[in-house]
């Protein structure tokens, strides 16, 4: 069987791609032509440039520096002089004039000695090199001949990162950068403040990153999850990403979601304060307490910090949050009901909008959009605001029917710290942006779809790679691919076969995952005290290695909580892992390592788990053996 299976894998070899005229790209590109032969990178010799287009030198630095990796030798560069291309070579040719191709589109061409990239502009032949870099077969080193033209669907093909309830290190935003480039995602949109935290130095108010953002030491959360960027920082950050044709859209929350500005400056909060930042965990997901919107100096304070936000993001768009903010302070406030009073307004709500637009005004006469959470839509839009439609895509709806641009975001597909189990990546992928409802004039304000991730349940960062990937890649394919591309088994198919190349590049995916169960829990079976129970794996276990195993809630009014897992041989413990676990309506960290350095036939293999039902004992679920791929 496996021979058999071996000579038909070695028959597909030889024959290449003229008998499954199949290409494995994500996102999958326009219109492709396959021929016979194939471009050998190892007898490559150089990478012309053309200079009559801008940036096009920088492209070829960067594929010269990918290709060092992946050869292990330096490439030369040359500017482009067509009668002195020698040997095998690359071309990224500028052509300044296809209108079809826009600034993003690219044409690829695949000889067995040439490859060329015509492009308009740089961002164009960033993105053909990207997809060469796809055809290129990592064990043969070779790409299939071939002729592809491509260009996107969308303009915004987006990931939100929440940077306040975790701390996200610039190192791994920069991964983030090269793993979303790959794949032709455009907009890294980062959640800089909220409740959690305040993530970006404002030279004007220190106190923000002094105090905003770090947690009171009684919470003991680690250093890794607090903290702030330095604008020397976000600087460096955008221009990394600007090469990568990545817009950093930042968000700076407003008016709700804003403990950590109020626990610096409470004068500027209706009540008066005091205020202290928290873990998400440990109070309130949305607070009552917000900004004054009857206080001048909210207005003074959120003009000061955007003019310097507005500094270090070159991006046109800036989101300004708005989502989240209960009314109740407002309706108590003496200055917000005069305010609500001398401007004629209907209610909170309309004074929320009076908000908005007031801010929407500062940032178009500094030439800057804003976008929000469709929260923004009541009370009345701000005239050349942009929506995030998240709580489905009625705000979507209701915004571009009006003439609003619009990105959707809604929970049901695109929020990613949700569980696979909620939204696996097959129901991403099911995801089409332009609603029935939109008539061909106002889908055009559709500008595309955003991913979104809260840093709130998953906060290490393999943990995050494993919420993004390989979700990610079924948002990047909606958001470029045309609508008439999606088709799950054909994307699935590719996507298996780029799991070697998340692996290559260092992101821990989430595998799909063959599970043993090995016990249950059931309501009334655990106790609100944390007592062992035992489950026998020894007729599962049939090498030595890491065994992992699971704990998954399935119902009842109460979560198991988990604090040590041991594995016992013969009754003797020989491996533990202790950590806090949760399983739940959210889940945190309930999977448990346990290494096996040598199975002993002979002995008796158990797993003894110190176990827990919190907060009462109606708790069901299932403890299982996960192997992954
Ligand atoms: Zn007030």
């Amino acid at each position: 069987m496996c021979k058999k299976f071996a000579m038909l894998t070695c028959l597909m070899c030889l024959t290449g791609l003229a008998f499954g005229q199949q290409i494995n790209v994500i996102p999958k590109p326009s219109q492709v032509k396959i021929a016979q032969g194939s471009f050998n990178f190892a007898g490559m010799a150089a990478i012309y440039y053309d200079d009559n287009c801008s940036g096009f030198v920088n492209v070829a630095g960067y594929l010269q520096t990918t290709l060092r990796d992946q050869l292990g030798r330096t490439v030369k560069i040359d500017k482009l002089d067509a009668s002195a291309i020698a040997g095998n070579a690359i071309v990224l040719k500028c052509s300044a004039s296809q209108p079809t191709l826009g600034s993003e589109g690219y044409e690829l061409t695949v000889t067995t000695g040439r490859v060329t990239i015509l492009a308009n502009e740089r961002v164009g032949v960033f993105y053909g090199v990207q997809t060469l870099l796809q055809l290129r077969d990592d064990e043969t080193g070779q790409a299939p001949c071939i002729e592809i033209t491509d260009s996107p669907r969308f303009q915004w093909r987006g990931l939100m990162l929440d940077c306040s309830r975790t701390f996200q290190s610039v190192a791994y935003m920069k991964k983030t950068i090269d793993r979303m480039a790959m794949y032709k995602m455009n907009v890294l949109h980062l959640h800089l403040t909220d409740d959690q935290g305040w993530r970006v130095e404002i030279k004007k108010y220190p106190e923000l990153t002094a105090k905003g953002a770090r947690f009171p030491e009684k919470y003991e959360e680690p250093l890794r999850h607090q903290g702030y960027y330095t604008q020397a920082q976000i600087k460096d950050l955008v221009q990394y990403a600007t090469m990568r044709n990545i817009t950093v859209v930042p968000e700076i929350e407003m008016p709700g979601h804003s403990i950590a500005p109020l626990s610096c400056y409470p004068e500027l909060s209706c009540s008066g304060g005091s205020f202290e930042i928290y873990p998400f965990f440990k109070g309130p997901g949305i607070t009552a307490d917000i900004f004054c919107a009857g206080n001048e100096a909210t207005f003074v304070f959120f003009e000061n910090v955007l003019d310097e936000v507005f500094e270090l993001f070159p991006s046109k768009f800036i989101h300004i949050g708005g989502d989240e903010a209960p009314k109740s302070g407002w309706q108590a406030c003496a200055k917000c009901q005069v305010r609500i009073k001398a401007e004629g307004l209907k209610d909170e709500h309309g004074l929320q909008s009076y908000f908005i637009k007031r801010v929407e005004k500062y940032a178009n006469s500094k030439g800057k959009r804003i976008i929000g959470w469709d929260e923004i839509l009541e009370g009345g839009l701000a005239p050349n605001a942009a929506v995030m439609s998240w709580r489905g895509i009625g705000g979507g709806i209701a915004a571009a029917s009006t003439g609003h641009d619009v990105v959707m975001s809604p929970t049901s597909h695109c929020y990613f710290d949700y569980t696979y189990k909620a939204i696996d990546t097959r129901k991403a992928y099911s995801f089409e942006p332009v609603p029935d409802q939109l008539s061909d004039e106002q889908a055009k304000h559709v500008l595309g779809l955003q991913a979104n991730f809260w840093s709130h349940i998953d906060r290490e960062e393999h943990l995050v790679d494993r919420q993004l990937w390989p979700r990610l890649l079924a948002i990047a394919e909606r958001g470029w691919s045309a609508k008439s591309v999606r088709n799950w088994d054909d994307f699935q198919g590719r996507v298996q076969h780029n799991l070697n190349r998340l692996e290559a590049f260092g992101i821990a995916y989430k595998p799909e995952v063959s599970k043993t169960v090995i016990g249950q829990w059931k309501s009334g079976q655990v106790t609100e005290e944390y007592a062992p129970k035992i489950y026998d794996i020894t007729k599962f276990l049939n090498k030595a290695g890491t065994c992992n195993v699971h704990f998954q809630y399935t119902g009842g009014a109460h979560r198991l909580g988990i604090e040590k897992v041991e594995m016992l041989a013969d009754g003797k413990v020989i491996a533990t892992d202790a950590h806090r676990g949760v399983t739940g309506a959210f889940d945190q960290a309930n999977e448990f390592l346990l290494e096996i350095n040598e199975l002993d036939e002979y002995k008796r293999y158990q797993i003894r788990a110190f176990v827990r039902s919190e907060g009462g004992i109606d708790s069901n679920g299932e403890v299982s053996l996960i192997k992954k791929r």
